[in-house]
């Protein structure tokens, strides 16, 4: 087996490595290692998690490690989709580069310009910026990228997702041909595939295993849920999610919630919140200093559940999350293997689990396809709802508008009419205090109703288990 030592490594690079209490390059830095210090480009298809950032930092360090900076003539360029994945690129440099003398800047949004301008004039060996911040550096004429002799894109597809496309083509013809590149990508998608193909030049291409077909420490799970009614679906949806972090009980340490959306990133946490749990959002619209705040509260323990859009989690680095719940199934495939990819690292066990709606049931198939195997279904900790409920018996009035009852368009099932008290959602979380409304906590009117759910186990009750719950449709109908 290959070891770090085997690599032709700097010597202070290689200590520095010893130091981080790394022994074996993962398949990735084995792969990319040796041809990039051989100053050969580099198309490395790996994801986050594969230790993907010190197969392009060692290299680069170690190649930058003779040689020294010219003001504003930065010697080498790391391009990152976000600004956190860029602060933790320049985290990794500091950990790598701590026995050179090599010095580096970071352009990310939401940082003072004067202050990075004052990096860039006295030099800097390493630039590690996001694509806008660094050309706007560059309209203002603070910044010449003539001097780059190895530039490094990572998270290539995120930056096709996130509309970067553009801008990296322009900042790759903004420095030398003759320029070193490694790249980065967790998959090939024609449109990377092209800048690849222009912008390489005959790569070395690394590619390492999808985390989700190998890593059997992540176990996963599934909650097929029906909303009663589509305008209820966001506030059910909390409630189950909310059951669900509740069975899982002390397992569940902390938590990366995924939302599609950013407006169902804020709405969650806010939620959340309401209901006494530790949880703060994070995605692209909150300001920087704010992310960051975030982010170390959750690594430091304070935050539990950490709320997130796929943009702004993508690529971060927290070693230590025990659960992952996807509010939302992912529209691309792809995303789900990233998002599940945030738990189960470094060996250590992780869960993941998901909600999925009867809407989502194709981007399911596609993420059982992607991943090949099948998603364990799990019980709704509620109860059955109405996953294999008739569609039709939807319209069913909060109990605590029962006046309205009247207006329901369908047949309901008899279940429906059973006495509901509100005490299931009380139990689940009993500092509860129902605030605004979409999220008021509501009885449980769709459990028993059809389906196999009847006689399933209701689970994530603790031992508060109110008895009706217990009971039959068939039974409750007869009471
Ligand atoms: P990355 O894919 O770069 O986000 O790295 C994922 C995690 O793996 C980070 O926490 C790294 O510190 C860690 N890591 C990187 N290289 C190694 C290695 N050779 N052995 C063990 N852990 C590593």
């Amino acid at each position: 087996m290959t070891k770090f030592s085997d690599l032709n490594l700097d010597p202070k690079v290689l200590k520095a490595v010893e130091e981080a209490g790394y022994e074996t390059p993962t398949p990735i830095q084995a792969g990319a290692i040796p041809p990039a210090l051989a100053g050969r480009d580099v198309l490395g298809i790996a994801q986050t998690g594969t230790g993907k950032t010190a197969s392009f930092t060692l290299p680069m360090i170690t190649l930058l490690a003779k040689g020294r900076a010219r003001a504003r003539m930065p010697r080498s360029l790391v391009l990152c989709p976000t600004r956190e994945l860029a602060a933790q690129v320049a985290e990794n440099f500091d950990t790598y580069t701590k026995h050179l003398k090599l010095t580096k800047a970071l352009l990310i949004g939401g940082v003072s310009f004067k202050e990075q301008e004052q990096l860039i004039d006295r030099g800097v060996d390493v630039l590690i910026a996001t694509p806008g911040r660094l050309l706007d550096h560059f309209e203002r004429g603070k910044l010449l990228l003539t001097g780059v002799q190895i530039m490094v894109v990572d998270e290539a597809d995120r930056m096709l997702d996130m509309g970067f496309i553009p801008d990296i083509e322009r900042i790759f013809s903004l420095t030398p041909f003759t320029r070193q590149t490694l790249f980065f990508s967790a998959t090939m998608a024609p449109e990377i595939e092209r800048i690849t193909n222009t912008f390489l030049s005959a790569p070395e291409r690394i590619e390492v295993a999808r985390q989700a077909t190998t890593s059997e420490n992540i176990k996963q799970g599934v909650v097929m849920f029906k909303a009663s009614r589509r305008d209820r679906e966001g506030s059910e949806k909390r409630r189950l999610l909310r059951a669900m972090i509740d069975a899982e009980g002390e397992k569940c340490k902390n938590a990366i919630i995924f939302c599609n959306r950013k407006t169902d990133v804020d709405v969650t946490a806010k939620s959340l919140k309401k209901y006494g749990y530790d949880a703060a959002p994070i995605h692209g619209d909150l300001d920087q200093s704010q992310r960051m705040r975030t982010l170390d509260g959750f690594r430091e323990g304070t935050v539990r559940f950490l709320v997130a859009s796929d943009v702004a989690a993508r690529g971060l680095d927290i070693p230590d999350v025990s659960h992952v719940f996807n509010f939302d199934v992912p529209g691309h495939a792809e995303d789900y293997v990233h998002r599940i990819g945030r738990t189960g690292r470094a060996g250590k066990k992780g869960t993941t689990l998901m909600i999925c709606t009867p809407r989502d049931e194709k981007a399911f198939d596609a993420i059982e396809r992607l991943v090949q195997q099948e998603i364990p279904r799990i019980e709704n900790p509620l109860g059955n709802t109405a996953s294999e409920t008739d569609a039709k018996g939807d319209d069913t009035p909060k109990p605590e508008k029962k006046s309205r009852g009247s207006r329901s368009r369908s047949k309901k099932p008899e279940a429906e009419k059973a006495p509901e008290p509100k005490a299931d959602e009380a139990q689940a979380q009993p500092q509860e205090k129902p605030g605004k409304r979409d999220d008021k906590p509501k009885s449980d009117r769709n459990r028993g109703r059809g389906g196999r759910g009847r006689d399933d186990k209701v689970v994530g009750m603790g031992d508060h288990m109110p008895s009706f719950i217990a009971l039959s449709f068939d039974e409750r109908r007869a009471g």
